[in-house]
């Protein structure tokens, strides 16, 4: 079976306006191989195909902070609040085995990532692979996140928080924006949404000090799959209420 992940140069250049520099396209490479070989050992992921994996764990996981450090892919609506900055400080939690994390860390080595996931074994994989691919900006914690963000060195302490397939949309929204600063922006990866699904968001981040700034729908460009990227801007401290205590946010969603 072929196992070569395609580099899809000219792809990235279409949809994104960018491209991964040779070194980046050997670590993308090189995190497909952990991944292929981690599986032997654990359930890592179930896209393993080299186009699909290009596609969901790559293209898919830079397509929700392209805004953030892509001058041309810089959206109207983000600006007004956001600037592209370096040095980001991000977070992605539910991070499973490094994404929407790890592909972020490899396009944008100013950026400091770190990723959380309550299953220890993910994380040691995560470990291994930032080791591998000599990695100097990321970390990896075993966590909850409803615990961490409890943590001072977590809470509201970042530029950019993420979560990708972790639950329901305002689960997400009470796990991530805990740890967003003020001024700074939640991203929740999402497939298909609707209009009932903005309303009941929008009762749950008013609670959490924020607001829906932009609903990003976008075709991905092999499989023409649909996806939404729902961008929260932190425009207020979020109550120390919130999250509420380990499993309630998934029990009684906001
Ligand atoms: N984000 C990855 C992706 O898109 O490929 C992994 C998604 S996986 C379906 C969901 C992950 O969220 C699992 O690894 C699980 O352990 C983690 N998770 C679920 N609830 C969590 C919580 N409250 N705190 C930390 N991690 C959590």
């Amino acid at each position: 079976m072929e196992r070569n992940l395609p580099t899809m140069l000219d792809i990235w250049d279409k949809t994104l306006h960018w491209q991964p520099s040779d070194r980046q396209n050997q670590q993308f490479a090189q995190l497909y191989t952990a991944i292929l070989e981690g599986n032997k050992k654990q359930n890592l992921t179930r896209i393993t195909k080299p186009q699909e994996f290009w596609e969901k764990h790559l293209w898919d996981s830079l397509l929700g902070v392209a805004p953030f450090f892509i001058p041309d892919y810089a959206v109207a609506a983000l600006q007004k609040k956001s600037s592209l900055a370096k040095n980001l400080k991000i977070i992605d939690i539910g991070t499973g085995a490094g994404f929407p994390g790890l592909p972020l860390a490899i396009a944008n080595p100013d950026w400091s990532v770190t990723m959380v996931d309550s299953t220890r074994k993910k994380i040691a994989f995560i470990l291994r692979a930032i080791a591998q691919l000599q990695l100097s900006n990321a970390e990896a914690i075993v966590s909850r996140a409803e615990a961490l963000a409890r943590q001072t060195p977590h809470r509201e302490q970042y530029d950019l928080a993420l979560i990708r397939a972790v639950g329901q949309a305002s689960v997400c929204a009470e796990y991530i924006l805990p740890f967003v600063k003020i001024g700074g922006f939640a991203v929740l990866y999402r497939g298909y949404w609707e209009e009932t699904d903005t309303i009941a968001l929008k009762t749950a981040v008013n609670q959490l000090g924020s607001e829906i700034t932009l609903i990003k729908p976008t075709k991905t460009p092999l499989s023409d799959s649909i996806r939404h990227c729902i961008y929260l801007y932190k425009k207020s401290s979020t109550p120390d209420l919130f999250p509420r205590q380990v499993g309630v946010p998934n029990q009684q969603p906001l």
